[in-house]
């Protein structure tokens, strides 16, 4: 099947009981029992909801994945492999990531005996020489947010498998239309579900995707003993979502193309991060491992004063300021104070998060009313 047909029709049949074309809300916290250990595959809500388990095999599908485990955030999910780990176990991560993603692993799991190694993934021969008997994971985001560098994604979990060490790669910005990571070798896919999967800026999940058995075992044992799963209504918003994924996309890639090259040439912006342009340091590997290019852009302002940039990231009409991604509508993002305000300045500034960045989630709407909107804020 391909990606559209999978996105409406996988994981998801009538309801047995009426023919409802669409999954039922299971709003339930508990199911029946005939007699004790006797029920229909579902014993309690925290472990199985039948709307969750739809959801989870759209996911896998999308993922070209068996399993998937669906989880209350995207941060939840990041959590549930990192208890994959102990004491004493190390983490190449790259140098880029997700300022909560970040948070988390400094935050908490290095407290708690896990050591991380950050490292530019751009360069992939880079993270081989921070291997050693103790490294039990690569952890991956790519592009990576807010700065769209690529890693190889073939070339890292070739790394992983000669190290017999976990690929694991956060395919958020890019979504399952975009790329595959498992088909490229990772042993798992990582989504904040809140973005593009969702697509509606009304729901906050996450998702792990595997082909492994024993891998999706432990991660499920994870959900159902730490108990961070999703609600069913959620879980129903989600499927909702998902059937016009590859139609969003669509025209997120349509949009974001013509926003990059519009910025580009404009004279008061010094850098477009775009994965699109042939001059981006690892487009090739983009466009090898890639199906487009999204709608996830970085500016940097020529004018470098926070107070400019605060004021312009509020000058828009189309844009909204906010959090988060991958929705419908357009947003514009300031990461320094934002999305990145949990990583620390001289950091955030080394990896290029400085003032005057500002991130651009390109939405699917009218994208003459869009470059307007542009046009009109940077004036
Ligand atoms: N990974 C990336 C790349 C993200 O952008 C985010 C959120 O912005 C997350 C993970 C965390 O997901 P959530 O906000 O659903 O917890």
């Amino acid at each position: 099947m391909k990606f559209g047909t999978k996105a409406i029709h996988a994981g998801v049949q009538p309801d047995p009981t009426t023919g409802a074309i669409m999954t039922p809300i299971y709003q339930t916290s508990t199911y029946v029992q005939e007699a004790p250990g006797v029920n229909k595959g579902f014993g309690y809500g925290r472990g199985k909801n039948p709307t969750r388990e739809a959801l989870q095999a759209s996911i896998a599908a999308l993922e070209n994945g068996k399993h998937c485990v669906c989880f209350s955030s995207g941060v939840a999910a990041t959590d549930a492999v990192l208890k994959l780990l102990g004491p004493g176990d190390e983490v190449i991560a790259g140098e880029n990531l997700y300022g909560g993603s970040y948070r988390l692993f400094t935050g908490i799991y290095e407290k708690l005996g896990i050591k991380f190694h950050f490292v530019d993934i751009e360069n992939a021969s880079n993270v081989e020489q921070f291997i050693n008997s103790n490294t039990k994971m690569i952890w991956v985001e790519t592009p990576t947010n807010p700065t769209m560098q690529i890693a190889d994604i073939h070339m890292l979990s070739s790394i992983a498998k000669k190290y017999n060490v976990l690929m694991a790669v956060d395919n958020t910005f890019a979504s399952p239309y975009l790329q595959n990571p498992l088909d490229l070798g990772a042993d798992i896919v990582m989504h904040s579900v809140t973005k593009y999967i969702g697509g509606h800026s009304d729901v906050v999940m996450g998702a792990l995707i595997t082909n492994d058995d024993d891998l999706h075992e432990k991660l499920y044992f994870i959900l159902n003993t730490s108990g961070a799963n999703p609600g069913p209504m959620d879980s129903f918003l989600v499927l909702r979502g998902i059937k016009t994924l590859h139609l969003r996309m669509e025209r997120h890639c349509f949009n974001g193309r013509k926003v990059a090259e519009f910025l580009k040439t404009h004279p008061k912006i010094e850098k477009v991060y775009w994965p699109g342009f042939p001059e981006h340091a690892n487009h090739q590997i983009a466009k090898k491992q890639m199906r487009d290019f999204g709608g996830m852009i970085s500016i940097v302002l020529k004018d470098k004063s926070i107070e400019n940039t605060y004021k312009l990231a509020s000058s828009f009409k189309v844009f909204s300021l906010a959090e988060s991604l991958g929705g419908v509508e357009s947003l514009i993002n300031h990461p320094a104070t934002m999305t990145h305000g949990s990583v620390p300045k001289e950091t955030r500034e080394s990896l290029g998060v400085v003032d005057n960045l500002l991130r651009l989630s390109v939405g699917v709407e009218d994208i003459e009313d869009i470059i307007e909107d542009l046009k009109h804020a940077l004036a």
